[in-house]
């Protein structure tokens, strides 16, 4: 289409942009390898610059739910941009937006759009800060919150492959040591004690940054008990589970209500958005009303909230239906073909996630995440890559369906898989 190949295209991308990519888990660092430059997308479906269409199962990360190129959305991000890209003033499309997100979200009245997930994951630690005028926060081992500094302490995804030391705190060079004193990494799924120093409990409630892992019965209603017992704020991060794993997200799912709840990804139908929320008394703790700063030149950007609303819009309780049955289909056949093939891989799903785990069991926390078997998963993706499906390239990221993966197209998933499995014990 553009002409040239991946290689090419990767040669040019690596003299200007560093590394190639402006995300560092794309540039295949950890399977090894070209990664794929992508021509177009439709449905479930990538095409690269070579031609090459595969089924993708990398969907933005979690941003696209309803397909690729969905025409409703399409529609809507074409009709808005031909009244304007961005103004700096208020517009309709956010109160819409906010309203669909106040009313599907337990415990949220009220919501800020912003335009990333760091973004959202940030400005909620302020506020957590601001409101209880505490300082301490506590995240989980593994769980990842995007990159402001104070979040970057034993994060996983791509965090987790960084070449530092591994038992560097904070997780990246450039975070100096007090952006994250008043940091406390913990284990996943095990509820700490706090104490009234503590301003926020920060997590992901269905964890899937480090591969997929599924909270444990009783630690989300524990944490939640535990942050009320000191007064310390509940945030549970869903800029993956939200409007994914329910349309209420993971705190729908488990029954839990945190105090505070980011999103991002669905949110914004594959453009820039990322929000926060809670209720009246903490969220008004922001300005212009509160003490507590945050603003954005693009926030609540009309192409964004109108591509946001058009997703937000596919999904009713049919569609999660689908993506329940679409998603349980997918992680059964995968099941199957590891099992059959004695490939040292499962996969486990929670949420409408799948994860795959390179090793016995999937995990239940970071310190198992660690043991996947990074050369197996690197086989198995390329196998699988060359059969055409694509899937992330890190062993610390999960695969999701969308409503635009038929049976037929996980059917077909899952015969590339058992071809990928085999490829995959026999190397
Ligand atoms: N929180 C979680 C749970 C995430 O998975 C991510 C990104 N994958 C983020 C926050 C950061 O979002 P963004 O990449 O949009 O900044």
């Amino acid at each position: 289409m553009s002409g040239g190949t991946n290689a090419d295209w990767f040669d040019r991308a690596r003299r200007v942009i560093p590394g190639g990519v402006n995300s560092p888990v794309r540039a295949f660092g950890s399977v090894g390898g070209t990664p794929y430059f992508i021509a177009s997308a439709d449905g479930p479906y990538v095409t690269d610059v070579e031609g090459r269409r595969r089924i993708d199962l990398v969907q933005s990360y979690g941003a696209i739910i309803a397909g690729h190129a969905h025409p409703a959305i399409v529609e809507a991000v074409a009709q808005a941009a031909r009244a304007g890209t961005s103004y700096g003033a208020p517009t309709e499309r956010e109160v819409l937006l906010a309203e669909t997100i106040v009313e599907a979200i337990a415990g949220v009245d009220q919501v800020r759009l912003v335009s990333s997930g760091t973004e959202a994951t940030m400005t909620a630690i302020r506020l957590a800060r601001g409101f209880t005028g505490r300082e301490r926060l506590v995240k989980f081992a593994g769980n990842y919150h995007g990159h402001s500094d104070s979040l970057l302490a034993e994060a996983g995804s791509s965090v987790a492959q960084l070449a530092a030391d591994p038992a560097a705190v904070p997780g990246s060079a450039g975070v100096p040591a007090g952006a994250v004193e008043a940091t406390v990494v913990v284990p996943y799924n095990v509820v700490p004690t706090l104490d009234e120093t503590v301003a926020a409990v920060i997590v992901e409630p269905i964890a899937a940054n480090m591969g997929l892992v599924a909270p444990a019965e009783g630690f989300l209603d524990g944490l939640a008990a535990e942050c009320a017992r000191v007064g310390a704020l509940l945030i549970f991060d869903e800029v993956i589970t939200g409007f994914r794993a329910a349309r209420g997200g993971a705190s729908a799912l488990t029954g839990v209500t945190p105090d505070l709840v980011t999103l991002g990804k669905v949110i914004g139908g594959g453009l820039p958005v990322g929000a926060f929320g809670g209720r009246a008394e903490v969220m008004e703790r922001l300005a212009p009303l509160g003490p507590v700063y945050q603003a954005g030149t693009l926030s609540g950007n009309p192409l964004a909230t109108a591509a946001g609303l058009a997703a937000l819009d596919l999904l009713d309780d049919a569609a999660y239906a689908r993506l329940g049955r679409t998603t349980q289909r997918l992680t059964d056949g995968l099941s199957k073909a590891f099992a059959e093939s004695g490939a040292p891989l499962v996969a486990s799903t929670v949420g409408n996630l799948v994860g795959i785990f390179a090793g016995a069991q999937p995990p239940h926390d970071f310190a198992e995440a660690k043991t996947t078997d990074e050369a197996v998963y690197a086989r198995f993706f390329h196998a699988m890559l060359d059969g055409g499906v694509a899937l992330a390239p890190g062993a610390y990221e999960v695969a999701f369906c969308g409503l635009a993966h038929t049976d037929a197209v996980v059917d077909e998933v899952i015969e590339v898989a058992r071809v990928a499995a085999e490829v995959t014990v026999r190397a």
